[in-house]
C-alpha cells in the first residue's frame, strides 16, 4: 500500500500553471529521488504537498494512506507525518532551537499515537536524544541554545533542516536540494541521516539537481526526472548515474 500518492497533479501560482500532471507513488521504507533542472517545478511540488497557500491545485489529488489531504492545512498535514526540509531555510528569531524541536517532536508523537514513539516529558531526556542526532549530522551542541537558524551559515542551515528530520522521524520526508552549497563531508552526513530515517518504515523523497548525494545513500529505490512541470522519465538508481554522465540534454531538456 502506498503511503503517498500523487495523481495527475496540476498546480498554478499567481495564475500561471507550473505543474502539468504530476504522478508519484511512494511506499514505506522507500527512498525516491526527484531530479531535474532549475525551474522544472521541484520546489513547487514540495510546497504543494505541504499545502503552501500560494499554490493552487486546479486538478488531480494528493493522497496520504489513501485519503485526500488537499483540504488539510499545513499544520494538519505535518501532524499526519509530512515533513519538508526547505531549499532556503528561514531564520526564526526568538524561537529557541531546542524548545522548538521538543515541542514539534512531542506534538507529532501525540498526533501519530504510535507506541514506538516516545513523548519526552523532561528537557534533560530530550537533550540526550538530541545530542546523538546532533553528532550524526555534524552540528555542535551549542546550537541548541540558539534561536532557530538565526546566524547559521548556509551549510549549518541545511544541516539544521536534516537534523529536524532525524529528530522528528516523520513518515514522509521531502528534502528540497539538501545538498546544495554543501562540502563533501556534509553531503555524506546528510545522506547518512536520510538512510537512517528511511529504515524506520518511512518514505524519503530527495529532490536534487545533481547525482552526487545519491551515491552516498544506503539504497535508492526510484529516480524520477522532472522537466517543465511533468515527470518525463522514471527508472532505477542507475538512471541517476546515466543522467550525471550524459547531462540533462540527453533527455532533450535544457538546463539553465
Ligand atoms: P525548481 O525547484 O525545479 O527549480 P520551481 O518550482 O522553483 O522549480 O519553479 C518552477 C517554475 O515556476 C519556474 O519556471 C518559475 O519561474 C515559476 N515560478 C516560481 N514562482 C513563480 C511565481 N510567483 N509566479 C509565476 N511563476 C513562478
Ligand atoms: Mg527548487
Amino acid at each position: 500500500m502506498a503511503i503517498l500518492e500523487i495523481k495527475d497533479l496540476h498546480v498554478q501560482r499567481d495564475g500561471k500553471e507550473i505543474l502539468k500532471g504530476v504522478n508519484l507513488k511512494t511506499g514505506p521504507g522507500e527512498i525516491h529521488a526527484i531530479m531535474g533542472p532549475n525551474g522544472s517545478g521541484k520546489s513547487t511540488l514540495s510546497y504543494t504537498i505541504l499545502g503552501h497557500p500560494k499554490y493552487e491545485v486546479t486538478k488531480g489529488d494528493i493522497l496520504l494512506d489513501g485519503q485526500s489531504i488537499l483540504d488539510l492545512s499545513t499544520d494538519e498535514r505535518s501532524k499526519k507525518g509530512l515533513f519538508l526540509a526547505f531549499q532556503y531555510p528561514t531564520e526564526v528569531s526568538g524561537v529557541g532551537y531546542s524548545h522548538f524541536l521538543r515541542t514539534a517532536y512531542n506534538a507529532l508523537s501525540k498526533s501519530l499515537a504510535d507506541e514506538k514513539r516516545e513523548v519526552f516529558l523532561t528537557v534533560r531526556e530530550f537533550q540526550n536524544y538530541l545530542k546523538k542526532n546532533l553528532d550524526e549530522v555534524g552540528l555542535k551542541h551549542d546550537f541548541l541554545s540558539r534561536y532557530l537558524n538565526e546566524g547559521f551559515s548556509g551549510g549549518e542551515k541545511k544541516r539544521s533542516e536534516v537534523l529536524q528530520m532525524a529528530v522528528l522521524q516523520p513518515r514522509i520526508s521531502i528534502l528540497d536540494e539538501p545538498d546544495s552549497g554543501l562540502d563533501i563531508d556534509a553531503v555524506q552526513a546528510v545522506a547518512k541521516a536520510i538512510s537512517a530515517v528511511s529504515r524506520k518504515d518511512a518514505t524519503v523523497i530527495v529532490i536534487t539537481h545533481y547525482a552526487r548525494i545519491l551515491k552516498f545513500l544506503d539504497k535508492l529505490d526510484y529516480v524520477h526526472v522532472m522537466a517543465q512541470g511533468k515527470m518525463i522519465k522514471e527508472g532505477p538508481k542507475e538512471l541517476a548515474d546515466e543522467l550525471e554522465q550524459k547531462g540533462y540534454a540527453w533527455l532533450g531538456i535544457q538546463d539553465t
